[in-house]
């Protein structure tokens, strides 16, 4: 594989598995889940099952096994009837290092007489928390997969996931019958992510084109939005102000979204709008910026999508914009799920803990973490709270105003009424219900609107102040309103004066001045020869490995050799034509100097 060492607990994964055990691995993306699995199917005698929901990641590990002449195959729904019966064979005959399948694949009579029949070196079951009810991405296909460890109780399982609270994983034991015991957490923490969280103005789609313009122009990402028509808005209008965007949503043709993924995998620098049908899969490691111009339900959702961020380890941003219109969008669309009671109950208090992971003014890293049960204490210094600490002050008398006035107007109007009531505006309603005569008419004009939209959001994501989605979002008091309205209890605000956070402190992904021409001339030999395999391009070689080409500037394939990501095979491929690369490139500057 090329690697210098083994990342945490890789070494003692494989070690376990090899020796027969089961395990359940929780490792963030980009953390090198899939080695645990590939080495163990290399070392035991057998062929090993990777369950897999994902037909794109399915493809993309099998070419980058193949480019290290490991034999790989895949059976899923996108194949021609000859190509899977061809894998099928490969697979009775034993000819396979691994199979990829996906879950409903496996579970069919037929495939269960092959699997009956053949040798297992062990089973991976990728993507596990989608076992759980419980997880945010539960798929019944899944279900059935417990019934492989009855079958097959001999043959070591190892179940992967890059996202599962606790009572994820605990239920991903007992369906899969692992011992909680073997479970292996390597940390969730992705060092390399910068995390910034901004209020959402008007023109959000401005201030998402100044985030990329200033610090990623020119690079790849993934811009998550709620529907398909903005997907397709946004798309377009980026494309109006010079950028490489395309959309992507459920409801484009089929070869539509194929083109677009292929677009966004195998070009430098493409930008995909889309709503979360995309990105499951996409195995993409110099994804530079994740953004997200609505939020997502959950911390689980949002932590996995931004995760797709920055896989190579190089620094990426997630960046989001959010208001409390987001919320009661999703809230409402809980209400009108069909869920049972207590589904709904589970959805709500994920939603509310990403509200307040959105209003915290602490480090954004250390609350992610938490909630996934792993302790860190901040600062981290690459999250907008820790670069840029917000101005907390006491906002008591802010929130006693902001509260009276709900009082007084009877607990039955949104935000918007509540904030004109208190900067004293004479507007249609206000007369219409004769507000202008409420004490606190006009009280509050020290903050502007958009100061107030934020001291709203912060009181409920305290669960100070609630927003009753079945009254239109009309503002109601909560049992935590009273003592602070009676001075028995203080709050703290943060204030939300300059908006504009900067990002500082960043490392670059670019190679050192001086070396950047090199780089460039090195990425044109490997989209050559990614093009000559219908591969993309970093399945040839990472952008960490080309980086660091183009830094070291190797002479020898010894010298080559000993570049991160390069291992015998890859050497004996690509090492002459990287030289040669090297050589006609310094040939080339040295005569046009
Ligand atoms: P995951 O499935 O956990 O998201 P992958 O298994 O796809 O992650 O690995 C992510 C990246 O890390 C890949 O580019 C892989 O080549 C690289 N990687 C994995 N293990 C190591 C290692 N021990 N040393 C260096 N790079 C590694
Ligand atoms: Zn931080």
């Amino acid at each position: 594989f090329g690697y210098e060492n083994f990342r945490t607990l890789q070494a003692e994964i494989i070690d376990h598995i090899v020796a027969g055990r089961h395990a359940l691995v929780l490792m963030p993306t980009g953390g090198g889940k899939s080695l645990c699995y590939q080495i163990p199917a290399l070392l035991r005698a057998g062929t090993a099952l990777v369950v897999s929901p994902l037909i794109a990641l399915m493809k993309d590990q099998m070419d980058a096994l193949r480019q290290l002449s490991i034999r790989a195959g895949c059976i899923n729904s996108s194949m021609s009837i000859v190509e899977s019966g061809q894998t099928m064979d490969a697979f009775r005959r034993g000819d396979l290092d691994l199979l990829y399948v996906a879950p409903e694949r496996v579970m069919s009579p037929a495939f269960l007489q092959v699997l009956d029949s053949v040798r297992l070196a062990l089973i991976a079951i990728d993507e596990a928390h989608c076992i759980s009810r419980w997880g945010h991405d539960f798929r019944p296909d899944y279900l059935a997969l417990g019934q492989l460890r009855v079958r097959f109780p001999g043959v070591p399982c190892l179940a992967v996931t890059a996202t599962a609270d606790a009572p994820t994983r605990r239920e991903i034991c007992e369906r899969l019958n692992l011992l909680p015991e073997y479970t292996f957490v390597a940390g969730f923490d992705r060092p390399n992510i910068q995390y910034t969280v901004i209020p959402k103005r008007k023109n959000s789609r401005l201030q998402l084109l100044q985030f990329i313009r200033r610090w990623h122009a020119g690079e790849a990402g993934i811009i998550y939005c709620r529907t398909r028509n903005r997907t397709e808005k946004l798309a377009r209008w980026l494309c109006t102000n010079g950028l490489n965007a395309l959309p992507y949503h459920a409801g484009l043709e089929h070869t539509v979204r194929q083109s677009h993924q292929e677009r966004f995998l195998h070009e430098e620098g493409v930008i995909v709008a889309a709503t979360v049908a995309f990105g499951m899969g996409i195995n993409k490691p110099n994804v530079r910026f994740v953004a997200h111009l609505d939020m997502p339900p959950s911390i689980e959702a949002y932590y996995q999508e931004t995760g797709r961020a920055g896989r190579d380890g190089l620094p990426s941003s997630s960046w989001m914009v959010y208001s409390l219109g987001d919320w009661m969008a999703l809230n409402g669309r809980i209400t009108d799920s069909e869920m049972s009671e207590s589904q709904q109950w589970v959805e709500r208090h994920k939603l509310n803990g990403m509200v307040g992971y959105c209003e915290t003014t602490h480090c954004r890293r250390e609350s992610l973490l938490g909630h996934f049960g792993e302790e860190y204490s901040g600062p981290c210094n690459n999250c907008d709270n820790c670069i840029a600490p917000p101005d907390v002050r006491d906002g008591t008398v802010l929130a006693q105003k902001l509260l009276s006035t709900v009082h007084y107007t009877n607990q039955r109007f949104g935000a918007a009424h509540v904030i004109d009531v208190l900067l004293g505006k004479d507007t249609a309603k206000v007369q219409q219900h004769q507000h202008h005569q409420v004490s606190t008419f006009g009280i509050g004009t020290e903050l502007s609107l958009r100061q107030w939209h934020s001291v709203v959001r912060q009181l409920v994501a305290a669960g100070i102040l609630m927003v009753d989605v079945a009254g239109f979002g009309a503002l109601r008091l909560t049992k935590a309103s009273l003592p602070i309205l009676r001075g028995l209890h203080t709050v703290k605000l943060r204030h939300d004066l300059a908006i504009t956070h900067d990002q500082k402190g960043r490392e670059s992904k670019q190679p050192q001045p001086g070396h950047r021409a090199l780089f460039k001339h090195l990425r044109v030999l490997r989209k050559q020869i990614a093009n000559e395999q219908s591969v993309p391009p970093y399945i040839v070689f990472g952008d960490r490995t080309l980086v660091a080409m183009a830094e070291m500037v190797p002479r020898t394939l010894t010298a080559f050799a000993a570049l991160p990501g390069v291992g015998k095979v890859k050497l004996d491929r690509y090492g002459n034509r990287f030289l040669q690369a090297i050589a006609d490139f310094e040939a080339w500057s040295t005569d046009s100097k």
